[in-house]
């Protein structure tokens, strides 16, 4: 940290990151009170959730599930309540961890995920809000569950004790536009709503593509770099 502190950073980062969203609702005739913005941490110290929580961010994503038990443990510790939000990556022997300090599990796109987070829960005396993951070009390998699937990974969620189906994530396609991939996502989204009244949520949009993802109706934006800077290895 040189001259400037590492809160004004943050305070900084944070105001632009708000302008961009205060901009792109105006654009679309949307009320930026009902967007979540989700300050996706991974990478970066307890410290800084702590700052940006102080600054009035309220929810907090992570991707590794090591990381996020230190950290949701350390804010905890600190007496700051904030919601964490998991969007990474899921296996099924993290699963009880994950259950242990999640209130919003984005990243499901697998039936032997459900179970193992409602035993989860089960264990921790915690019920879980879940959000499907799709995938949105057919691409496995970067996670997700195919579109087809998931009316039928959504009747398993309903079904399990503990936890409550809120909606759909997805990260921008590859190899189509953005915004031509979130439509998809809302039109699922909106497919899902009929038939799950609780499944409101819709998590796309990040650092790159946030104006296109509010543009399609996102609820809840998953932001890093915008707000934290670029991170430096591995995240
Ligand atoms: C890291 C990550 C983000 C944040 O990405 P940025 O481009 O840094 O804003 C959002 N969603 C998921 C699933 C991620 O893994």
């Amino acid at each position: 940290m040189t001259s400037r502190s590492r809160l004004d950073e943050l305070a900084a980062n944070l105001a632009e990151v708000r302008d961009r969203i205060r901009r792109a609702c105006a654009e679309s005739a949307r009320d930026p009170g009902e967007v979540t913005l989700v300050a996706v941490s991974k990478t970066w110290p307890a410290s800084d959730v702590l700052l940006l929580a102080s600054l009035g961010v309220t929810d907090f994503g992570e991707s590794y599930d090591q990381e996020a038990a230190t950290k949701s443990g350390a804010l905890a510790a600190a007496g700051v309540d904030v919601r964490w939000h998991f969007v990474g990556s899921l296996q099924r022997n993290k699963c009880r961890s994950v259950a242990s300090y999640a209130d919003l599990v984005q990243s499901v796109d697998r039936a032997p995920l459900v179970d193992a987070l409602a035993a989860g829960a089960h264990r921790a005396g915690r019920h879980l809000d879940v959000l499907l993951q799709v995938s949105l070009d057919g691409d496995g390998t970067r996670g997700g569950a195919a579109p087809e699937d998931v009316d039928r990974l959504a009747a398993l969620v309903v079904e399990a004790d503990r936890l409550t189906l809120r909606g759909l994530m997805a990260v921008a396609p590859q190899g189509r536009p953005p915004r031509e991939g979130f439509a998809a996502l809302a039109a699922a989204a909106r497919r899902l709503r009929v038939a799950h009244p609780t499944a409101d949520v819709v998590s796309a949009g990040m650092t790159g593509d946030l104006e296109e993802a509010l543009a399609e109706g996102t609820t809840h934006l998953r932001v890093g770099t915008a707000l934290f800077g670029p991170r430096l290895a591995g995240g």
